[in-house]
């Protein structure tokens, strides 16, 4: 069975990377997925100490970057999500957030929301009618952050509110 390990990332675990390849391919996986702590949903309920800080997330960077030195593809896929942002200490970091440009969400109610994490009352960007994408505000943001880390993690919904502004 070929298979990836997802594992998210918390105060409790962010120093232990390599540990945790070696473990993945010990494991038969193929692949291993960092993905960030958020607190959202169930998560709310959690000790906020398990939310990484900047200095946090810059060490987890370092030890991302030494880890996946280590590693052929072909040993081990290395990925990271979105939620972690922008590595703000590497020139080569390619991150850019597409919530709302280059991909939407579409719930159930045919709301249109710029990202899965953003799915909420107040957020939306737009509607699905006639089975058309109607967009009613647009995103104002270099896509240097990520939104849902900035909404849920870092408690800037001011910053949030202003990229998903309203057109006049
Ligand atoms: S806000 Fe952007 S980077 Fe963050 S999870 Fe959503 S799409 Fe990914």
């Amino acid at each position: 069975m070929k298979f990836k390990l997802l594992v998210t990332i918390s105060t409790d675990n962010y120093k232990m990377i390599d540990q945790m390849c070696k473990k993945a391919i010990l494991l038969g996986a193929y692949g291993i997925e960092f993905t960030n702590f958020l607190n959202q949903g169930n998560a709310k309920n959690m000790d906020s100490s398990n939310l990484l800080s900047s200095e946090q997330i810059c060490e987890f960077f370092e030890q991302l970057q030494a880890t996946r030195k280590k590693y052929y593809k072909e040993q081990l896929v290395i990925d990271r999500s979105g939620l972690f942002g922008k590595n703000q200490n590497s020139r080569s970091c390619h991150f850019n957030c597409p919530a709302g440009c280059d991909m939407v969400v579409i719930t159930p109610d045919n709301n249109v929301y710029s990202c899965l994490f953003l799915a909420k009352p107040g957020l939306e960007i737009g509607k699905l009618i006639d089975g058309k994408i109607l967009l009613n505000d647009y995103i104002n943001h270099d896509g240097n952050l990520c939104l849902a880390q900035e909404m849920c993690n870092n408690n800037n919904a001011k910053f949030v509110a202003k990229v998903l502004k309203k057109q006049k």
